[in-house]
């Protein structure tokens, strides 16, 4: 008997928005790897498929005591090596092939840094910035309770994403305890620090953008302080990813937020841009630059573009408008597969995702580990082993790429697929 090809195991992904589903970039990507290691279908199909999904409704009594109901996910990509991981989504376009995609990048992600963790991802079809704080509360709590048969800190730990914040992770954590009976700090990280976050966690995921984006340019020869950048997203990694490389010398000309986007050629005053959008919740109407749209940002004549928003915003005809170097993947999944093969052909050296933003989820690990421990460890410790876990994953996957003459992607794919195909065959086929 044949095995059946892996990209037809589960539903067909479909195309949103006109740009290819986030699953059917991640399956190309996958696909890619297993060619180069030369895996066989039965493998690929396992490596394809998430090996848990949860899909649960979620109703809401709103504020005016109506209710509305909404979708939740859970997907557990993989756990061969070790409980699942990854974050919690609220968007109001999330679907359930979105969260797969996310996921599966979450396993590669977890084994590049060599975590000891598989790859999960939630989501939850809610728009979160037109509910208050309590339809926020009520909604997240009924999620967590939902998915609480399967969730837990050896089962699959949950961190923030898009539309999700320290608070989402405190309820989180609150609502699985309280049915515990006791308090669990460890089936959530990016929490408050006062119920067992780690410190450093808010700005790990941009702490580690920049520590590879300077690994990548001294690759060349070139220091960050030589260079000019754009960075489209202003949100939880785009904005402090901005401000080190500003703090690192860098020409920041550009950023964006949904709303659209700033570009001053000198340079933009990323610290007071920050306290712009701390007043006011967006940079609409930042002095200190003119505007330009989200598109025009990411074919800017700069040095380095770091996308650090949504998926699926380099695709082939954005892809062969970009000007820069260097892209440095702040954001899960930018670049399409077709997208990538573009800035592969014009030569523009990218730092994969899976790489590049892992430094959130290392922080989620080292914050993970001292809560099972009970023992907090100080703000030095966690950025200097923070820094050495990017730059020790940078080496490993820049001499792959050397040796083999392959890309940066698929060299960080090849290592974080073989990684975990090696723990499933170790640990053997049950029964
Ligand atoms: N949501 C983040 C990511 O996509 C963090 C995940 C985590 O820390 O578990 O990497």
């Amino acid at each position: 008997m044949t095995a059946q090809a892996a990209p037809s195991a589960p539903s067909a992904p479909s195309a949103q928005h006109g740009a290819p589903s986030p699953l059917l970039t991640a399956r190309a990507q996958l696909a890619e790897a297993v060619e180069i290691l030369g895996y066989d279908d039965g493998l690929h199909q396992m490596l394809a498929t998430p090996r848990r999904e949860m899909h649960v409704a979620v109703p809401l009594r709103r504020d005016d005591g109506r209710t509305v109901l909404f979708h939740g996910y859970r997907v557990q990509h993989n756990i061969s090596r070790g409980p699942g991981k990854g974050g919690l989504r609220y968007a109001p376009n999330v679907d359930i092939d979105e969260v797969r995609a996310l996921a599966m990048w979450m396993t590669w992600k977890c084994a590049v840094v060599d975590v000891p963790y598989g790859g999960a991802k939630g989501g939850v079809t809610i728009d979160p910035r037109v509910h208050s704080a309590g339809e926020l509360e009520r909604v997240t709590r009924r999620y967590t309770s939902e998915i609480a048969p399967i969730i837990g800190p050896e089962r699959d730990i949950m961190a923030p994403d898009i539309g999700t914040n320290e608070q989402t992770m405190a309820w989180v954590m609150d609502t699985f305890s309280v049915n515990r009976g006791y308090t669990i700090p460890a089936v959530t990280t990016g929490k408050p620090l006062t119920i067992g976050g780690s410190l450093g966690r808010p700005t790990a995921t941009s702490r580690g953008v920049v520590h590879t984006a300077r690994a990548a340019l001294a690759d060349a020869g070139v220091g960050l302080e030589e260079v000019s950048a754009a960075v489209q997203g202003f949100g939880k990694v785009g904005a402090h990813a901005a401000r080190f490389l500003h703090e690192a010398g860098t020409r920041v000309v550009a950023v964006s937020d949904e709303y659209g986007g700033l570009v001053h050629p000198d340079g933009l005053d990323v610290p007071a841009l920050m306290r712009h959008v701390a007043a006011t919740g967006s940079i609409r109407d930042f002095e200190g630059g003119t505007p330009i749209d989200n598109e025009a940002l990411l074919g800017l004549d700069v040095d380095m573009l770091v996308p650090a928003a949504v998926e699926g915003v380099l695709d082939a005809r954005t892809a062969g408008a970009v000007k820069a170097r260097w892209v440095v993947e702040g954001a899960n999944g930018p670049t399409t597969s077709d997208g990538d093969r573009v800035l592969a052909d014009r030569g523009v050296v990218v730092v994969p995702d899976i790489l590049a933003n892992a430094g959130g989820v290392v922080v989620s690990y080292f914050e993970w580990v001292q809560a099972n421990q009970a023992y907090w460890w100080t703000e030095q410790e966690i950025e200097e082993r923070l820094e050495h876990r990017m730059l020790s994953s940078y080496a490993s996957v820049a001499g792959m790429a050397r040796s083999e003459g392959i890309t940066l992607r698929d060299a960080a794919l090849v290592i974080g697929v073989r990684r975990v195909a090696e723990a499933h065959q170790v640990r053997g086929l049950y029964p």
